[in-house]
């Protein structure tokens, strides 16, 4: 469920990098993360975590896809206009549940029931937001070499099941950009990239923002 796979090719002297090292780290001193090329011969925008890296070289274009996996199984599936967050649904009360609750029905009030996987609202509005300006510690994942990049953080309100549910903003909005009550929707997005995985999520987007 919203697991893709995809072959691997070696890509030679330049593993998977980010572009804004091949800007910023001419000379290719740092193995992992810096393009042996300047300028890249990728035309991406400035920062873009790519997933697909491809390197032009006197042999030919070398490239290199690594794996995408959720970063969490079971909380959300789909590709652009058909992504959703899932959650379950109690047959007897007809509660909601994201995190999804497989186990028993969390509604003290009710005589319990199945719990069957739903795809929740698209959209949303703002409930609340924050920025998260500092790296936090261990063990969150980052790049300590890496300049810390904020983003914005957003509750948002479903827009049937009226639950409020946190993530991150898409790339580029932040928190000057939004306010409460804008409606949002839920995007697929890239938490982080290791050496052979993306770990894929879910980002809010103000709606009527293109990809
Ligand atoms: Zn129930």
């Amino acid at each position: 469920m919203g697991r893709e796979t995809a072959g691997t090719t070696p890509v030679g002297p330049g593993r998977p990098y980010r572009y804004f090292d091949a800007q910023e780290g001419p000379g290719g001193s740092r193995d992992a993360q810096t393009c042996p090329l300047t300028p890249c011969p990728i035309d991406a925008p400035h920062g873009t975590l790519l997933t697909i890296c491809q390197i032009q070289t006197p042999g030919g274009i070398l490239s290199r896809t690594r794996t995408r996996t959720p970063v969490v199984p079971g909380w959300f599936a789909g590709e652009g206009d058909d992504f959703r967050l899932l959650g379950t649904r109690c047959s007897a009360c007809a509660s909601v549940f994201f995190p999804r609750e497989d186990a028993f029905c969390r509604n003290p009030g009710c005589p319990g029931g199945e719990l069957a996987e739903v795809p929740l609202s698209r959209k949303g509005r703002v409930w609340s937001y924050t920025d998260s300006r500092y790296r936090p510690p261990s063990p969150y994942v980052s790049d300590p070499e890496l300049e810390w990049q904020s983003y914005a953080l957003i509750a948002v309100e479903l827009e049937f099941e009226r639950i409020v549910v946190l993530g991150q903003a898409v790339p580029g909005v932040t928190v000057a950009d939004l306010t409460v009550g804008m409606e949002m929707e839920v995007v697929p997005g890239v938490l982080n990239e290791d050496a052979e995985t993306t770990w894929t999520t879910w980002h809010w987007r103000p709606t009527g923002v293109g990809a």
